[in-house]
């Protein structure tokens, strides 16, 4: 069986992190797919699809795992009863998609797909808005995302980026 699991992943945290884990635990393959890929150097979308992809494929390197994995950036488009066509497009045929973001569950159910939810890891912390405040903050942002991620962020920078990005022009 393959799954479709997407997020924005702005970054990737241990939150995502323990749901892949668990997914794979249940699936054959399963597809990432790396959502809003048009969107980077923002506050709210500071990474662009190709770091998000190397983050993510770092941090599931480590876990050595068998299966194969997909990541697929993909593009928003303006039409929500159109996307999970557009999905299907995008990425190889799967079977169950696993989310919790109720639009994603409402569009595919309202496309026949079978809908499963996940668990929910420490919600308050592994949030991707509060870890980006601690990177502007200057607070301890890296226990929350996998040691992976940590070393893709300080390669690229990207604490320095979201700091220089949110700066006025005065
Ligand atoms: P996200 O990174 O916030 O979350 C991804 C998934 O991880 C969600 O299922 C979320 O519930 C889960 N998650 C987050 N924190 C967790 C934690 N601590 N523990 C367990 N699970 C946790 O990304 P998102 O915003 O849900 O991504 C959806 C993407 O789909 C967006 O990029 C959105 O633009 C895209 N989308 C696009 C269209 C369109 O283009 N019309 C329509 C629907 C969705």
């Amino acid at each position: 069986m393959r799954a479709f699991f997407i997020g924005r992943f702005q970054p990737y945290h241990l939150g995502h992190h323990e749901v892949i884990k668990n997914i794979l635990n249940e699936v054959d393959e399963l597809i990432i797919g790396i959502g809003s890929a048009q969107e980077s150097h923002s506050l709210e979308n500071p990474f662009t699809a190709g770091e998000r992809v190397w983050m993510i494929s770092k941090a599931l390197d480590e876990l050595k795992i068998e299966k194969k994995i997909y990541i697929i950036p993909l593009e928003d488009i303006k039409r929500n009863s159109l996307w999970v066509a557009h999905v299907k497009e995008m990425v190889p045929p799967f079977d169950v998609v696993y989310s919790n973001n109720p639009l994603v569950k409402r569009l595919f159910k309202e496309a026949g797909v079978e809908v499963r939810g996940t668990h929910l890891y420490n919600r308050v912390e592994y949030q991707g808005t509060e870890i980006r405040k601690k990177m502007i903050n200057g607070e301890n942002w890296k226990k929350y995302v996998p040691k992976a991620v940590v070393e893709v962020i300080e390669t690229i920078d990207g604490i320095n980026r979201i700091k220089e990005i949110i700066s006025k022009d005065i």
